[in-house]
């Protein structure tokens, strides 16, 4: 179901519980590492896009993977998707004070999230 659906459906008082989680990112054999974007929150505001230091993000204008839906989206750059790891260290300093993410804390829509 796509987002203009699910706004069609709501429109006439009915309420969905629906999410649309899109997973970037792979799995080795030192953890999973994944950046998630929650569609249904994303508004497309490009604030990641811009404090990502690795810039890992972008805004299309279309969502790749829901055709039905005609709202830009964000999305993961492809080239990226693979790298993540060591793309986002410069993030993650290893330790136990690890601060937070300027991906995450910009986002106030709390779309994005990390596996790692
Ligand atoms: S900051 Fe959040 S709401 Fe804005 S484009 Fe990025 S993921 Fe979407
Ligand atoms: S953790 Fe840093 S490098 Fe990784 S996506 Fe977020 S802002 Fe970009």
């Amino acid at each position: 179901m796509s987002k203009r659906q699910k706004r069609e459906i709501e429109s006439k008082g009915v309420r969905i519980n629906f999410k649309m989680l899109v997973n970037y990112g792979y799995s080795d054999g030192s953890g999973d590492y994944f950046i998630t974007i929650d569609t249904d929150k994303c508004n497309a505001c490009g604030a990641c896009v811009g404090v990502c230091p690795a810039q890992i993000f972008e805004v299309v204008d279309e969502d790749p993977y829901d055709p039905m839906n005609e709202q830009p989206q964000t999305t993961v750059i492809p080239e990226k998707k693979n790298k993540l790891k060591y793309e986002c260290e410069r993030c993650k300093p290893s330790g136990n004070d690890r601060p937070a993410l300027p991906c995450v804390s910009v986002c106030v829509s709390e779309a994005i999230s990390h596996s790692w």
